[in-house]
């Protein structure tokens, strides 16, 4: 149900802000939270973002509040000690209740939360040029440079097993063995696909395993429009935290790629449209080695490459699972949608074999630009 001017005014008596409420709106295009600009009726004050969180997809609220208030923290912490930087302005800052915690529930089990608002910020669902993309492989560079050195092991994992390959293909495997809507038969060259790569896949579990690969802090959710920019289109803040916890760099970085540098839609439905842009591909990486080369590992750089097909194929491997299973988790708007879904994911994968070559290269050859530019500065 949506909540009336007068329940969300109840709602923010319980957050500590300054001044009072002139109004609150709807705000935003997320597709998870509902989200609210809240405007003081003091000029000089601050307005505010009140969410509601959906508890239906996060699980564990106060798990994935902890989360947002040790990374907020660490990320204060270290812009703070760079000269130049705006700590206020590059990290949400989260407003605490009257009880000191970093959110509320109500009365009737919703959880809500209030962040200052980034005032002059903006977000795009879809990157427009090179300029923005590589704006938002600066911020997601940033993101995890700064969180290089915090243990991973302090934070929660909020949805377990989020971008785990070999649990999705667990749950493929059991969905296939149900067969719940008769539908296996249907999808016997899907199958196969998956069948075909599902060890290439898990290449990065069993390098995390061994301890080739070390277990960072990622954000998990780095499409573009988690990025503000500011009026001068330079990214401003990384947001949406909820599913920030332990995973590989690979992760953030291929899925990004798959979001940013590809500009077809996730269920394309003309699968010959379906490709990688070369220039949002290279402007991305650049901006995201520019701030990472440092803190990554020799193995982790190597890992950004099979980074880009796991993620569109773990997509995929989701769809057609949930297709297979009968169509209960994702939203659907035609009855095969999840199935069109997964072959346009497939695809994207077959493309992105096709080019890894290329791609490697590429990634290579900013990744030693970096460090060239580096060395220069020290001698
Ligand atoms: P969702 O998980 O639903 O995508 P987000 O946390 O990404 O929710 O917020 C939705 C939108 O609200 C964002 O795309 C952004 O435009 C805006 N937004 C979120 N936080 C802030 C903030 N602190 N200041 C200004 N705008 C914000
Ligand atoms: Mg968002
Ligand atoms: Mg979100």
């Amino acid at each position: 149900s949506t909540p009336v001017t007068e329940d969300l005014k109840e709602i923010l008596s319980h957050f500590l802000i300054e001044g009072s409420v002139a109004s609150v709106k709807a705000y935003g295009s997320g597709h998870i939270h509902d989200t609210y600009y809240v405007q003081n009726q003091s000029l000089t004050l601050p307005d505010y973002l009140l969410q509601r969180i959906n508890h239906h997809v996060f699980r564990n609220v106060p798990q994935l509040m902890d989360n947002i208030e040790l990374v907020t923290a660490h990320l204060r912490k270290k812009l703070a000690a760079m000269p130049g930087r705006e700590p206020d302005k590059e990290v949400l800052t989260l407003i605490p209740t009257r009880q000191h915690r970093s959110y509320f529930e109500d009365p009737a089990g919703n959880f809500w939360r209030l962040y200052l608002l980034l005032q002059g910020t903006r977000s795009y669902d879809l990157v427009e040029n090179t300029q923005q993309a590589y704006e938002g492989g600066k911020a997601f560079g940033l993101f995890q440079a700064l969180l290089a050195d915090m243990d991973a092991h302090l934070l929660h994992e909020s949805i377990p097993d989020f971008h785990n390959v070999e649990h999705r293909l667990k749950q493929f495997e059991a969905a296939l063995v149900k067969d719940r809507v008769g539908r296996v038969k249907a999808v016997q060259p899907e199958i196969a696909f998956v069948k075909q790569r599902a060890y290439e896949m898990t290449a990065l579990l069993r390098l995390g395993r061994e301890g080739k690969l070390p277990l960072r802090i990622t954000h998990n959710d780095t499409k573009f429009n988690n990025v503000l920019l500011d009026r001068q289109d330079k990214a401003q803040c990384v947001i949406d935290l909820d599913t920030v916890m332990p995973g590989f760099v690979a992760y953030d970085y291929g899925d990004a790629i798959r979001t940013t540098a590809v500009t077809s839609p996730e269920d394309e439905e003309n699968l010959d449209r379906i490709d990688i842009d070369l220039g949002l591909f290279r402007s991305f990486t650049q901006g995201f080695l520019e701030e990472t080369h440092a803190s990554l590992t020799d193995a982790e750089i190597a890992s950004l490459s099979p980074g880009l097909t796991l993620l569109p194929f773990i997509m995929g491997l989701r769809f057609l699972t949930d297709y297979i299973d009968g169509d209960h988790y994702y939203k659907i708007h035609a009855p095969d949608h999840n199935l069109q879904r997964a072959r346009a994911q497939f695809r994207l994968v077959e493309v992105l074999e096709e080019k890894s070559g290329l791609l490697q290269s590429i990634i290579q050859e900013i990744y030693q630009a970096c460090q060239h530019t580096d060395t220069q500065k020290i001698s």
